[in-house]
């Protein structure tokens, strides 16, 4: 049996002399758009079952098949804390950081969005006195935040109407040292002055 293409028979037949081009322009952005899905699709896969990593301060339970290392958690957790002049308790509940899909921490934010501590997304999310967090990947702004709310909630106790604005201004902090060491130099002043 010979195989025949689809678009043999469907596609419309031109005038002699005439020929059907598709626009260029919109083809090379389709095939554009399909690389980059396929792309971002790779970067942040997740797998079924978690795997279950136990830091010195942390307990992180990732679905991400991108790897985590519980020490650089440990260390951001110490620096967060360091930053809000608190030392990290080993003996303290510790906070569990659940690594999922932006899907799953999506739903869990329109499902309790009154909840959550002055998010008007859902890219990572800090459940309030659960110590629990919800990370799409590992990154240090986006943990370092979740993580100032938990020293703010847990150690400080600090009202919640404040956590936010504490939460972006360590998120600076951490900019500035990391900035710093990557330049090799000292922490600029307004690491130390708080
Ligand atoms: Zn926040």
């Amino acid at each position: 049996m010979r195989w025949t293409p689809v678009d043999e028979k469907s596609a419309p037949q031109s005038a002699p002399g005439m020929r059907l081009v598709a626009p260029p322009a919109v083809f090379f952005v389709l095939l554009i758009c399909q690389l980059l899905a396929a792309c971002g699709s790779s970067v942040h896969a997740y797998r079924t079952e978690s795997i279950l990593l136990h830091g010195r301060f942390a307990i992180i339970e990732s679905y991400a098949t991108s790897p985590i290392n519980p020490e650089e958690v440990d260390e951001l957790l110490v620096q967060v804390a360091h930053i809000l002049g608190v030392r990290v308790d080993p003996i303290a509940r510790k906070p569990r950081i659940v690594v999922t899909t932006p899907d799953r921490i999506g739903r869990l934010h329109g499902a309790g969005a009154a909840g959550f501590p002055g998010h008007g997304h859902a890219a990572a999310l800090y459940f309030p006195r659960a110590n629990l967090i919800l990370i799409p990947y590992f990154d240090r702004t986006l943990l370092g935040h979740e993580l100032a709310h938990y020293v703010s909630d847990l150690y400080l106790k600090i009202p919640r109407a404040q956590w936010e604005e504490i939460a972006h201004w360590v998120e600076r902090q951490l900019t500035l040292r990391f900035s710093a060491r990557e330049r090799g130099g000292d922490a600029p002043d307004e690491w130390t002055r708080r």
